[in-house]
């Protein structure tokens, strides 16, 4: 199974994109072994001469494995996609018309697959690469149909190779214009998705930050204490505590809504920015948030609490510079098989007497 992996690996890639189009490749190579055996038993039948058959099942087998190989190196060679499909389009093209000279009365059947060439460019081509190679194929079919009628007309009557060459060109027009309208189609879609995804991501953003101080709001708080708990399922070592900024109401009153709305920022950056990579700090509610520190002693709990009591009293909010500002904190050690809500219950009860007993003060439940 791991060599099976190993080999899909080592002729596919890794990468999605290169694999879609090695997909392509790979439908146009079963496409190019049934011509081949088809016309093998052109040649067994007698209606295609042996060494034309041999020389050009040579040049579409040798161009495949080249394209097989541009392909699988693309991203090292830095060929675009879109160059990739076109040449391999028109290599393809010169093959059909090569196989329509070898075909004998067979040699209509051989049309279809110019028809199917251009419709295979939808999936990578561009719109204007697919018209110009549809004019290329016109003109291509049109030069080897006229070649075979000057040089052969037994074989190949110019009227039969003219009107057959009208019959063609209507086809492979139209497929163009359908497959212009496919491919545009696909690059609509594809940037519906693009946007489709960057509005999901916006929701995300939006429904786990809260807007005023851009910390993790209390509902996707909720949600890393969740994960907190199946992380450490029964887990002791982990600190919560509950921080309330002290007289807050007075700010509003005398200073005006916005300059409590700067405080709630300048709190939360400071805040944060004295915290550990693991911790997290979320607005629990209007002045009141809740900080989680995994594998967190409570001693050390303490420490980070301090420090960031120290910064928040020399923070400086523009305009408020005359104003001291202090948080209290209740702080509660997880106890071994606990909940979340009760280690919070705890930390809150905590926060109570810290504000009881005068504010600007930690207390541990
Ligand atoms: P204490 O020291 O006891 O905590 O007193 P306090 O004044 O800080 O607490 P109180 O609960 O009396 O007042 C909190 C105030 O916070 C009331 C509310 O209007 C205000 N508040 C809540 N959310 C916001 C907000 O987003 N912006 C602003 N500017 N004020 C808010
Ligand atoms: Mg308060
Ligand atoms: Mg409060």
């Amino acid at each position: 199974m791991r060599v099976l992996a190993f080999l899909l690996r080592l002729l596919a890639g890794s990468e999605r994109s290169l694999r879609r189009m090695l997909q392509y490749w790979a439908a146009t190579a079963v496409l190019y072994l049934v011509c081949i055996a088809l016309l093998l038993v052109q040649v067994e039948s007698g209606i295609s001469e042996p060494a034309g058959a041999f020389w050009l099942t040579v040049f579409g087998g040798s161009g495949a494995l080249l394209f097989y190989l541009l392909i699988r190196l693309s991203p090292r060679l830095r060929i675009s996609t879109d160059q990739l499909a076109v040449s391999q389009a028109a290599f393809s093209l010169v093959c059909a018309a090569w196989a329509y000279a070898v075909s004998g009365p067979l040699r209509a059947a051989m049309l279809s697959m110019t028809v199917v060439i251009i419709a295979f460019c939808m999936f990578a081509a561009r719109p204007r690469q697919t018209l110009a190679l549809a004019a290329g194929a016109i003109a291509c079919m049109g030069a080897t149909m006229w070649w075979l009628a000057t040089h052969d007309p037994l074989h190949f009557p110019p009227l039969t190779e003219a009107i057959t060459f009208g019959y063609l060109s209507g086809a492979l027009l139209s497929i163009a214009i359908l497959t212009v309208e496919m491919s545009k189609l696909r690059a609509y879609l594809q940037h519906k998705k693009r946007e489709l995804t960057e509005a999901l991501e916006t929701i995300r953003v939006l429904a786990s930050v809260d807007e005023l101080t851009a910390l993790v709001n209390r509902r996707r708080m909720n949600e890393v204490l969740e994960e907190e708990q199946r992380r450490q399922p029964q887990g002791a070592g982990t600190c919560v505590a509950l921080l309330d900024i002290d007289f807050f109401k007075q700010v509003n009153d005398r200073h005006g809504h916005a300059a409590g709305d700067a405080v709630l920022r300048h709190f939360a950056a400071t805040a944060r920015a004295a915290l550990r990579e693991q911790d997290v700090l979320a607005r629990w509610g209007g002045e009141e948030f809740l900080l989680l520190l995994p594998d967190t002693r409570p001693a050390d709990a303490r420490l980070v609490l301090e420090r960031m009591a120290a910064r928040v009293h020399a923070m400086r909010v523009p305009g408020l510079e005359e104003r001291r500002i202090s948080f209290s904190a209740g702080l509660a050690a997880r106890d071994p098989g606990e909940t979340f809500a009760d280690a919070i219950t705890r930390a809150d009860k905590a926060l109570y007497r810290a504000k009881e007993a005068g504010r600007d003060r930690i207390e541990q439940a």
